[in-house]
């Protein structure tokens, strides 16, 4: 199980800004330090003899809210120069991009067929903010595909 620490200044930011874009999708980054580029002897893709991947959890400490150009309240594309800056961005602070955020205005926390169709990258964790709710329900996971087969696996998410 992976770990996302989201600060709680940034948690209330990604739940605002999924509030203020509804009934539309709101979506963006969230950065931070990798936890692979802790001085762990761990394999980039967790296969280091030893076997295990370190535990120690992503820690997203920027937040970087994006358009969401298709205006839809059933699916977001980022804007792409909004998408090119905060790449370039968060390169040149030394970090990484650690989770797309996207929010559902009227469905669980749960990955979309249409998400999980679209979430190709396997060390990216893609979070959800379901306002379907009175209180909105915010969950992660991260998405392996190895020829037809999907695996979604659960992302615990510690607000600190
Ligand atoms: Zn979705």
């Amino acid at each position: 199980m992976v770990i996302l620490q989201i600060p709680s200044a940034i948690y209330d930011a990604m739940v605002a800004h999924a509030k203020q874009n509804m009934p539309l999708e709101a979506c963006g980054y969230l950065a931070g330090e990798t936890p692979s580029s802790t001085p762990s002897q761990a394999g980039e893709n967790g296969d280091d003899p030893k076997g295990m991947r370190p535990l120690d959890p992503a820690v997203a400490t920027v937040f970087i809210p994006m358009t969401n150009i298709d205006k839809s309240p059933e699916h977001f594309t980022f804007d792409p120069k909004e998408q090119f800056a905060a790449i370039k961005q968060v390169r040149q602070s030394g970090e990484s991009l650690l989770a797309v955020y996207h929010s559902h205005p009227e469905t669980p926390a749960r990955l979309s067929a249409e998400d999980v169709r679209l979430f190709n990258d396997p060390n990216m964790i893609y979070v959800i903010v379901s306002l379907a709710a009175a209180i909105p329900e915010v969950k992660a996971y991260r998405v392996r595909k190895h020829e037809d087969v999907v695996n979604i696996v659960r992302v615990d998410i510690v607000v600190s």
